[in-house]
């Protein structure tokens, strides 16, 4: 089976096209500057990278060339689109009307266009591509896998905020998760390792740190609590999101500086996190080449790895103890100095690191960094959400 994975952000379609029975893409790509001069796509092709440049104007434009692209008889995988049997969509929020992997369809389009309001910096832009690809594939059966839809688990006394209760009845504003497919793909992976796949009892933590990150507690295969809440922003530090924070904060600050909701909006996802307390970058590769030098970026670390620590401890209670932490995302699999930091507070649980594994393992795929005689096995582990979309819609492309 070929199925084609795309991820439509507002000005960039993220591609992959893969076998679902194989982990490695056939090809896959970023196209970027949607709209905009100069946009260009960067094809990775048998282990080679090829920058191609055209102007594209929208969304339709962009899956038309990339087609184009995989169809091509030198940079192609395959002889004709016809060969794709499926299109499997990322889309970040499904709200309570989603917990499955759903094929689309008229009607589906209508609710998934309701669920606009709850993920406005993403779902629009989502929509955008399963329309292109409706319209140019018109026969190819297109799935919609949801980032929120592992943590459908959680129970309702960790998804509901203190509140009043009809404001959860009337608009729905709970706590829903998100990076979904990259918690479901460590856990169950790590847990295969472990053969613990079919344990009700497994109790994993699963740390997903990238630029956005959240953290989520998983007992026997579920998901049980998470840090994102109804938006990204909640939970753990990003690189420019705040995460937790007094929300009469914000009050205070839209009264000081007379800000509107976009203006708070853009403080509280744009400008906070990593990048708002180092004042230099919302990077951790560049924070950690800065930390002997800068105070500022060092305290951007420890704060960092302070929040996910809380989480680890919060969690570990939650799920009753703790079997294994998993670490994912560009500075979860990358970065040693993060592992070694929230790890080094972990003694209490018995939780002992490799320390040498500890620094070999740096985008390694599955590393055990523990020492063989750690209570919690940890682990460094590169996430592919592609590969849990491809799957899941060839699963709903088989059951039809
Ligand atoms: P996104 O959430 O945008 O998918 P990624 O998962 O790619 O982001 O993670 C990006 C983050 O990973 C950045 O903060 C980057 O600095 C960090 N990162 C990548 N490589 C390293 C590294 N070798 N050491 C430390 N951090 C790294």
């Amino acid at each position: 089976m070929k199925i084609l994975v795309v991820n439509a952000g507002s000005s960039s379609i993220k591609y992959q096209l893969l076998d679902p029975d194989d982990s490695g893409p056939l090809a896959k790509g970023t196209l970027e500057k949607i709209g905009q001069p100069g946009s260009f796509l960067t094809h990775t092709v048998r282990g080679e990278k090829h920058r191609l440049e055209r102007d594209v104007l929208d969304h339709s434009a962009g899956i038309e060339w990339v087609l184009q692209v995989l169809a091509d008889p030198e940079l192609g995988v395959i002889r004709d689109v016809r060969e794709i049997d499926a299109v499997g969509h990322r889309m970040v929020h499904g709200g309570e009307k989603f917990y499955k992997p759903t094929l689309v369809t008229p009607e589906v389009m209508d609710v998934l266009v309701e669920c606009i309001p709850l993920a406005p910096l993403h779902n629009p832009h989502n929509i955008k591509g399963i329309e292109a690809c409706r319209r140019i594939l018109p026969d190819t059966p297109q799935v919609v896998v949801f980032d929120t839809a592992f943590h459908a688990t959680i129970p309702k006394h960790a998804y509901l905020y203190a509140l009043p209760y009809d404001l959860y009845e009337k608009h729905r504003f709970r706590r829903y998760g998100f990076h979904g497919t990259s918690h479901y793909y460590v856990s169950r992976e790590v847990a295969k390792h472990m053969g613990r796949e079919d344990d009700p009892d497994f109790r994993v933590i699963t740390c997903h740190l990238g630029n956005g990150g959240s953290i989520t507690a998983v007992k026997g295969g579920k998901s049980i609590d998470t840090s994102m809440g109804y938006t990204p922003v909640e939970g753990l530090i990003m690189g420019t999101r705040c995460g937790d924070v007094d929300p009469y904060l914000f009050i205070q600050i839209m009264e000081i500086y007379d800000l509107d909701t976009r203006q708070v909006s853009n403080l509280m996802n744009k400008f906070s996190g990593l990048l708002g307390i180092s004042g230099v970058s919302n990077d951790m590769r560049t924070l950690e080449e800065l930390m002997d030098t800068d105070e500022r970026a060092r305290l951007a670390i420890e704060m960092f790895c302070y929040r996910v620590l809380k989480y680890v401890g919060a969690y570990t209670a939650a799920l009753g103890g703790l079997d294994a932490l998993v670490f994912t995302g560009g500075i979860g699999t990358n970065s040693p100095l993060v592992r070694r930091i929230v790890c080094s507070n972990l003694g209490y649980l018995g939780l002992k690191l490799d320390e040498e594994a500890n620094e070999r393992g740096v985008g390694n795929k599955t590393l055990r960094i523990s020492a063989p005689d750690s209570k919690v096995e940890v682990w460094a582990y590169l996430t592919n959400e592609e590969l849990v979309i491809a799957q899941q819609a060839a699963e709903v492309v088989a059951s039809l």
